[in-house]
């Protein structure tokens, strides 16, 4: 499976030139499988790129399907829904996949920003490709082709995040954006959700040292990515949804101090990197 990054930027997007390299857009990850079955992890602002990419293949002809999970309904996971080209083109064929207690809901709320006060469409029943929305309840699994997704909801700060581990062509890629652990790090179930898996995107949003002064936010810091990968043992680790204000220097340092971690704790094993726009990694 290939797995590739269009946004991996927290809260909020941060173009300018001290954000080149890693790219300034907010959570969009997509995968493809052998069987040529697409996945789209989030929809941040990352997703219109992702979605002027698709509309060169069947997307721009009607004839494309996709599944797409969402992590969460805040800004920075759905802000691209209304600016992905390929939800406008009669034919097209998506079922959208989210945490809500019923698939109405997950409607609505999705629905909330389109309405005429934020955005010209209204609707998204009047972008033109067909959308079906899906609750996904706990634990409860998704099949898409030969792909098995469970979901699993992780601490958020005064909400909840779905973190999704994806099983296809005998690799595993765990996503877990967006997690606020309490103070003894992962709980077991949770690392159970990530073990093994050959990439595990997780949550790096701060240094330690600013998550302190943040706490609230439910997210994670450097030192929770890497206690998540030491303990579920994964192959290797992509640090994911920098803070707005981290400089493309400021991520190359988590990394290296990353890396460190990692070393000092013996898990040299464990490759680490850093999420940047435009990477694809191949499991
Ligand atoms: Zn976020």
């Amino acid at each position: 499976m290939d797995v590739t990054f269009w946004g991996v930027r927290g809260s909020i997007p941060s173009p300018g030139p001290a954000t080149v390299r890693y790219g300034g857009n907010t959570s969009c990850v997509s995968v493809r499988l052998a069987d040529g079955e697409i996945i789209i992890i989030d929809c941040g602002t990352g997703a219109r790129n992702l979605g002027r990419s698709l509309l060169a293949s069947g997307f721009g002809k009607g004839k494309g399907s996709a599944t797409v999970l969402l992590s969460h309904a805040h800004w920075d996971h759905i802000q691209g829904f209304p600016f992905f080209g390929p939800f406008y083109v009669p034919g097209n064929r998506f079922t959208v996949v989210g945490g809500s207690h019923s698939s109405e809901l997950l409607e609505r709320v999705l629905e909330r920003q389109m309405a005429a006060q934020f955005f010209p469409v209204q609707s998204y029943r009047n972008m033109g490709a067909q959308l079906e929305m899906r609750a996904a309840s706990e634990d409860r699994e998704v099949r898409v082709g030969t792909a098995r997704i469970t979901a699993h909801p992780n601490p958020h700060g005064p909400t909840q995040a779905l973190a999704y581990r994806i099983e296809a062509d005998g690799k595993t890629l765990v996503y877990a954006s967006d997690v606020g652990y309490d103070k003894g790090g992962p709980p077991e179930e949770t690392v159970a959700v990530y073990r093994g898996a050959d990439l595990l995107i997780h949550d790096c949003t701060f240094t330690p040292e600013d998550q302190a002064q943040r706490i609230t936010r439910g997210l994670s810091s450097l030192a929770d990515a890497v206690e998540a990968a030491l303990r579920a043992q994964v192959k290797r680790l992509a640090l994911f949804h920098y803070d707005q204000d981290y400089s493309d220097h400021d991520v190359d340092e988590l990394v290296l101090r990353g890396r460190r971690l990692l070393d000092e704790r013996g898990a040299q094993p464990i490759e680490i990197l850093g999420a940047a726009e435009g990477l694809t990694v191949r499991l």
